[in-house]
């Protein structure tokens, strides 16, 4: 693809493939289709399985685990970039977790240790993902992660998970200031409610599905290849002027009331 929407000769890290209904892995195909060479990382030998087929057919030239919780991991990931490309121009970080518990408990009642915990993993791994990055990007780039109107509103059943989101909207905010000086450009994609993995942790979630489509002005949910394409999009040179906020990618959901 030529244009302003290619990303020939772009390199970019993938982060939170789980299977073939991750968000990360519709922004994946999109980006690799747009041009883009991918490095793809599992979270561990459980999941490489199903992994490691979606990574071969992204072509992708480095496949890596990265828990980030484990020490190491991601400086791991990083090192192995700078070895191979040298340079790194986007990451997707699609990452978030939370213990079942606190997730189907009240705000009011969640520990402090999940809470702690549903912070660390989905909110301030993007932040050691972009420390780590910003060396690479040395032409610029753009650091994407993946958000959910419950930091906005209170959608039932999301629980913790809203806290955790609206954290994480506001680091994208202080990091597109940080990091606009080098041409670093930070965004949140918005999905509306998609079935995945992740999804099947969050109580009546055909209920949020149902709602979301009966708000959508199009009464349509959104795809994981529309948040691909978006993806695609924030990646490109043709963003260059977008920075610092979120991109709701729900048929206009959010709009609303
Ligand atoms: P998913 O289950 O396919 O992906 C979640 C990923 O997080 C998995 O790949 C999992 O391995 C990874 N992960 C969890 N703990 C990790 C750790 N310690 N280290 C590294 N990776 C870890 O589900 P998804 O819905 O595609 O989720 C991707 C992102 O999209 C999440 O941030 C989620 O909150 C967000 N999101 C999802 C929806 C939805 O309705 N599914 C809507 C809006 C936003």
């Amino acid at each position: 693809m030529d244009g302003p929407f290619s990303l020939a000769g772009k390199r970019g890290l993938v982060a939170g493939i789980a299977n073939d209904k991750s968000i990360a892995y519709g922004c994946a195909r999109w980006l690799r289709h747009a041009g883009a060479e991918l490095a793809v990382t599992y979270l561990n030998e459980k999941a490489r399985p199903y992994v490691e087929p979606l990574a071969e057919e992204l072509e992708a030239g480095l496949f890596l685990p990265c828990d980030v919780r484990n020490d190491g991991d991601m400086e791991a990931v990083f090192r192995a970039i700078e070895d191979r490309w040298g340079r790194l121009d986007f990451i997707l970080h699609a990452i978030a977790f939370a213990p079942k518990e606190d997730l189907h408990a009240r705000v009011v009642d969640s520990s402090q240790e999940g809470f702690g915990l549903a912070m660390d993993i989905s909110c301030h791994s993007f932040v050691r993902m972009a420390r780590l990055a910003e060396p690479l990007m040395t032409d610029g780039g753009s650091l994407m992660t993946l958000t959910y109107y419950g930091s906005e509103r209170v959608v039932e059943h999301y629980n913790l998970m809203g806290p955790v989101k609206a954290a994480l909207e506001s680091t994208v905010r202080y990091m597109a200031a940080e990091l606009g000086p080098q041409g670093i450009r930070v965004h949140a994609l918005s999905p509306g409610p998609l079935k995945t993995r992740a999804a099947s942790g969050i109580q009546r979630f055909d209920e949020l599905m149902d709602k979301a489509a009966a708000k959508a002005p199009d009464h349509r949910l959104s795809t994981i290849d529309e948040v691909g394409t978006t993806a695609a999009f924030l990646a490109s040179d043709a963003a260059s002027g977008i920075t610092g906020g979120i991109t709701h990618v729900d048929h206009g959901a959010h709009v609303i009331d």
